[in-house]
């Protein structure tokens, strides 16, 4: 089985930034494999399965299509149709009950 490892940035400045625009208390992002916390610390982020399944489907979309290919996809899927329509965060809810989404992921 392919291995992904990931790591968790607590306290993220993006993520932060991130949390401002979306006005959220707690905000997960993801950049390539690192998952970038603000309002949340990395035990409490580990402790809720769904989030973590969640952020690591963004880890697998960043993977297969590629970093920049990834971003700009959807950066254009959240112009067209904003945060919650977009097809990777709707590909990322249901990641939340898939109980296959962690296996192979290490968390650094
Ligand atoms: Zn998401």
């Amino acid at each position: 089985m392919e291995k992904i490892i990931c790591r968790i940035k607590e306290r993220s400045w993006l993520a932060g930034r991130a949390a401002r625009k979306m006005d959220s208390a707690r905000l997960a992002m993801v950049l390539g494999r690192t998952i970038h916390l603000h309002g949340v610390n990395r035990q409490a982020f580990l402790a809720d399965v769904a989030w973590l399944r969640h952020e690591v489907c963004h880890v697998r979309q960043f993977r297969s299509y590629g970093f920049w290919r990834f971003l700009w996809l959807y950066l254009l899927e959240y112009r067209r149709r904003g945060y919650y329509n977009n097809r990777f965060e709707v590909e990322a809810r249901l990641a939340e009950k898939d109980e296959e989404m962690l296996a192979g992921v290490e968390i650094e």
